[in-house]
């Protein structure tokens, strides 16, 4: 989650900035104003209440503001992030922001300044006035609004810099060029994070050797399940012991031995700047113990992949490993290919409808060379450490 704020004048170009950032970075926007204004079309109590002070280009009531802004965001608990317009605007609503984000686990990441001089805002509303029907949109009212602005707004970049996470971009260039700079902001801004991927793909897919590599490629912390029971069994520890006996008697491994590997595997791996997690989370109470794990670490996953190979290619390439000395033991005959295709279709893939819901799944073509399925994910995941949801 990226939480934003574009800040500046009336007229700064905020709302105009704001189109791009929701569309490449997936965020939720909320424009006081917009509400506002919309609460007035509808006619409602509290638009009413804001109706005579926004037409004098005053400042309307934290507490209609509150209101208005904690609807948006209880109503929107699944978006990528919230980008703010027009809000904060008083020193208080920044401590109102804090309060708010707070009830989600974050905070403001970043309040970006778009910064013009008064004379530039004054002839932009003017020219937007002509047309944009808004009653606040005249010049006497933008002066009042621009007064208010420096009397009372002002001071909010203060707090925010107090915080660090003030940045100020010169507004008064093109769209385009003021695009640019916010985007090298927020692309900054989230290559600081931690990149936490989830491979998803049928047994047979290449998730496996293509997971590895990519870990290696992006210095990122490879943790596949699989690979971690099976080196408890050949390690003979006692969590390997247990495994067997389940693996004989047939039963599953269950959450609470596969939670306490990775919990340690997570923990030994010190400052890595993420993990691809293959073969988990297998089901959705898995996803759940994902989340908390990652939680722990103050990270989220950040990257849901999808390995896409049709089920003919599949039982093919998995018929051909099971006679390599690649073969696992579930690979050995056709009933147990089936049996791990069939697991997957009832248990994961309705994890991945779940991660749909909240996150972009990539869908990634897994067919073809190694190499080309290798350069597919690549793109993916280079786009997701720029932060970029391309
Ligand atoms: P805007 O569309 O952001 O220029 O907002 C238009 C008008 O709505 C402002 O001049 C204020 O009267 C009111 N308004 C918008 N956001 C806020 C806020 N955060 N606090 C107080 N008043 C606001």
């Amino acid at each position: 989650m990226i939480n934003l704020a574009l800040f500046g004048p009336p007229g700064a170009g905020k709302g105009t900035q704001s189109e791009f950032l929701v569309k490449e970075y997936g965020l939720f926007y909320i424009s006081t104003g917009d509400l506002l204004r919309k609460e007035m079309a509808e006619g409602t109590r509290l638009g009413e209440e804001a109706r005579s002070v926004i037409a004098s280009g005053g400042l309307v009531s934290d507490e209609i503001i509150v209101q208005i802004i904690e609807k948006a965001i209880v109503e929107n608990p699944e978006a990528n992030g919230f980008l703010f317009d027009g809000f904060p605007r008083t020193w208080v609503q920044c401590y109102i922001l804090e309060g708010l984000l707070l009830k989600l686990g974050a905070s403001l990441d970043l309040l970006v300044s778009l910064e013009v001089d008064a004379e530039t805002s004054v002839s932009r509303l003017v020219e937007r006035g002509r047309s944009s029907g808004r009653l606040d949109d005249n010049e006497e009212v933008i002066r009042n609004r621009l007064r208010e602005y420096e009397d009372k707004t002002l001071p909010v970049l203060g707090y925010f810099r107090e915080k660090g996470v003030y940045r100020a971009v010169d507004g008064a260039r093109s769209i385009p060029e003021v695009s640019d700079s916010i985007r090298a902001l927020v692309r900054e801004e989230l290559s600081k994070r931690p990149v936490n991927v989830v491979l998803f793909g049928y047994p047979g897919s290449g998730r496996g050797s293509q997971g590895a590599a990519l870990a290696r490629a992006y210095g990122l912390e490879y943790v596949s399940t699989g690979a971690m029971l099976d080196r408890e069994i050949k390690l003979g520890t006692d969590t390997g012991k247990r495994i067997m006996e389940l693996y004989d008697s047939g039963e599953l491994v269950p959450d609470e031995i596969v939670v306490r590997l990775i919990e340690k595997r997570l923990s030994e791996a010190g400052e890595v700047r993420g993990f691809i997690f293959k073969g988990f989370p297998r089901t959705l109470v898995q996803s759940y113990i994902l989340d908390g794990l990652l939680r722990k670490r103050g990270g989220s996953v950040s990257t849901v992949i999808d390995l896409e190979v049709p089920t003919l290619e599949l039982i093919k390439r998995l018929d051909i490993r099971s006679k390599t000395d690649r073969a696992m033991p579930y690979d050995l005959t056709t009933a147990r290919i089936v049996q791990r295709l069939k697991e997957h279709e009832s248990k994961t893939v309705p994890v991945i409808e779940k991660y749909a819901q909240r996150h972009r799944v990539e869908k990634v073509d897994g067919t073809g060379s190694f190499e080309e399925v290798f350069a597919r994910l690549s793109a993916v995941l280079e786009r997701a450490l720029k932060g970029n949801r391309g």
